[in-house]
């Protein structure tokens, strides 16, 4: 879930300056040409493509695919491909070529093959599949976001002139090139706002008509099939003056699974993220991969956000996040603490929770039941505040493990850092 957190991150990063984190809701995520088959539906332009497994079809699907030129691109469930690089040394996660021989050896170079780029984990992604599109001659690569926004209480456009690029530098760099337009959930974009945002993504003469009109239809799909986030980037402009998205990435709202059934039947999260978020998510408990060195389990979003703040202002830094939420189990926190220490980068552990709905008791008996299965080597340090709390400290104490307690917050991070 990280891949979507950052994501999710990135572009309301743009709008709250807020850390990442934000939300630690999971959502539904499809690799590129799944989320080309539905804009299309929606009649976004886009180019044709077809998809590669290394099977024996492979030949054919190429021969029979003609196109003066093809780009082929690695399907991972993360972004900055084009700058990644393979575990076997490959460089490149898109490539362009105008022989078709070429294509199948690229697909062949990438499919088994993990990509790393900034997004992945450090080992990377396993990839199973490979898009092969029709290129076209790109002359200017804008970015537009349509998401849902807390601060707005509804979803907001987010445009660019600067695409194709890294949008959390844009954001810190030249936030003046950054345009957010609310929008109004009941009714399409009016025209107006769609013009002023074309001219503000610098296209010219017909193209804003062109733009305008991409731009509805994004916003139509968004509303249709219940997204959260739908990221083009770039929507290019080529050499003809056409206006196509190029690349997208969607993201759609959990709890609209009932009516969006066929769009979360291609749900392809088990194979192409990172395997310590399956696992997770198969416990019903959010992970985070961060880069440093301690792990963190808490209870919420809005805890993990201030425990991520004190770690740092404690001049240390968070490996993950595991945010076990509300009506954790015992069986849950020790899984949660299995997928925390599994990690080598993990140094020590920080446990931070406030019983509410959470009962502190049950919080301190999966940590004991953990740290003695797993014969944890790592320091632990552990702040419970809330309910049944002092029933929680007596377990903890009375499990003869060298768990230090936290009195608050502050404190935890303090002896969190120090212990390492
Ligand atoms: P990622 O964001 O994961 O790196 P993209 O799909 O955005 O992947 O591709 C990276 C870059 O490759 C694009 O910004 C664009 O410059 C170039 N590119 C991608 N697809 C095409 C295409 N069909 N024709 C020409 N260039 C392309
Ligand atoms: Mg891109």
């Amino acid at each position: 879930m990280s891949l979507l957190i950052k994501a999710a991150a990135t572009t309301r990063q743009l709008i709250h300056k807020a850390p990442a984190l934000q939300q630690q809701v999971r959502h539904l995520n499809l690799l590129e040409f799944q989320s080309k088959d539905l804009l299309q539906k929606y009649g976004v332009a886009i180019q044709q493509f077809k998809v590669l497994d290394n099977s024996s079809t492979d030949t054919q699907v190429v021969n029979s695919f003609d196109c003066p030129e093809y780009v082929v691109k690695a399907q991972i469930l993360a972004g900055g491909r084009g700058k990644g690089i393979f575990d076997n040394g490959f460089k490149g996660g898109v490539h362009i070529t105008s022989n078709k021989n070429d294509v199948l050896a690229l697909s062949k170079k990438m499919i088994g093959n993990r990509l790393i780029t900034k997004q992945t984990p450090k080992t990377g992604i396993l990839v199973n599949k490979v898009m092969v599109a029709r290129s076209v001659n790109i002359t200017r690569e804008t970015y537009v976001c349509i998401l849902l926004d807390r601060e707005h209480n509804g979803p907001v456009l987010i445009a660019s002139p600067a695409g194709g690029m890294d949008i959390e530098a844009v954001a810190e760099e030249t936030p003046e090139k950054l345009l957010t337009v609310p929008l109004d959930i009941d009714k399409p974009i009016p025209e107006d706002k769609l013009i002023q945002v074309a001219k503000f993504l610098e296209f010219k003469g017909d193209a804003i008509k062109r733009c305008a009109d991409e731009i509805q239809k994004l916003y139509t799909l968004f509303k249709s099939v219940d997204a959260v986030q739908i990221e083009i980037n770039p929507l290019a402009e080529t050499d003809t003056g056409e206006v196509i998205s190029v690349d997208a990435k969607l993201n759609f709202d959990d709890n609209a699974q009932f009516r969006q059934k066929e769009i979360f039947a291609m749900d392809v999260t088990e194979e192409e993220s990172d395997p310590r978020e399956v696992e997770a998510s198969k416990y019903n408990l959010n992970y985070v991969a961060m880069d440093g060195n301690i792990g963190c389990l808490v209870n919420g979003a809005g805890l993990a956000m201030a425990t991520m703040d004190i770690i740092k202002l404690n001049g240390g830094e968070p490996a993950n996040f595991l945010d076990v939420g509300g009506g954790v189990n015992e069986q849950q926190v020790a899984k949660a603490f299995e997928i925390l220490t599994s990690d080598p980068k993990v140094k020590g552990i920080l446990v931070n929770v406030f019983g509410g709905i959470v009962n502190c008791a049950t919080i301190a008996n999966g940590i004991v039941a953990a740290s003695k299965k797993l014969k944890l080597n790592v320091p632990l340090v552990v702040r419970l505040e809330g309910t049944n709390v002092n029933q929680a400290r007596e377990i903890l104490k009375n499990s003869g493990l060298p768990i230090q307690t936290a009195s608050d917050l502050d404190d935890a991070a303090h002896k969190a850092v120090a212990s390492l």
